[in-house]
């Protein structure tokens, strides 16, 4: 008894096991799997499972909540397309739609509104962008989150670096 308190006190700290060079790769596997979710997010697995939750109800047996919560969840892993399908509301189903235009046009397209020109405290001309972010979405096409931008002129919109 006495002996394994000493022993206790000899190893305070935690040892870390030695792995073999298989268990290392099952470990970097699993690391790398686990680093990806955090890089989706909470509000992506949360959406997963609304869907997969969601996926079992028809359409016209959720109450509007139920399906604006389901609607809500494909929207928050890309699927606008779909979203708009199950959003029940037209100003939600355009909405939906326009940013699933906004992910899939070319991301090199540009309305062609002008840039806004003003000039700094010395007179030097300075240009402010006409578009602005409105906010992060997950894209599809680009496999990550991404901006999704609008020009503060005319208001169109598209997905991009
Ligand atoms: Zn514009």
């Amino acid at each position: 008894m006495i002996r394994d308190l000493g022993k206790e006190k000899d190893n305070s700290l935690p040892r870390v096991p030695k792995l073999t060079d298989e268990q290392l790769k099952i470990n970097d596997a699993e690391q790398a799997e686990r680093a990806f979710i955090p890089a989706q997010g909470t509000t992506y697995n949360r959406a997963l499972a609304v869907i997969q939750e969601s996926e079992s109800i028809s359409l016209k047996d959720m109450v509007p909540i139920q399906r604006a919560n389901y609607a809500q969840a494909l929207a928050d892993v890309g699927k606008f397309k779909e979203a708009a399908k199950t959003a029940q509301d037209r100003e939600t189903k355009a909405y939906y739609k326009a940013i699933d235009k906004a992910v899939w046009r070319n991301d090199d397209d540009r309305c062609g509104c002008d840039d806004l020109n003003t000039f700094d405290k010395d007179r030097n001309p300075v240009t402010h962008d006409r578009h602005f972010v409105v906010r992060e979405i997950w894209s599809e096409k680009h496999g990550k989150k991404m901006g999704l931008y609008k020009c503060n002129k005319c208001g169109e919109m598209n997905v991009r670096e």
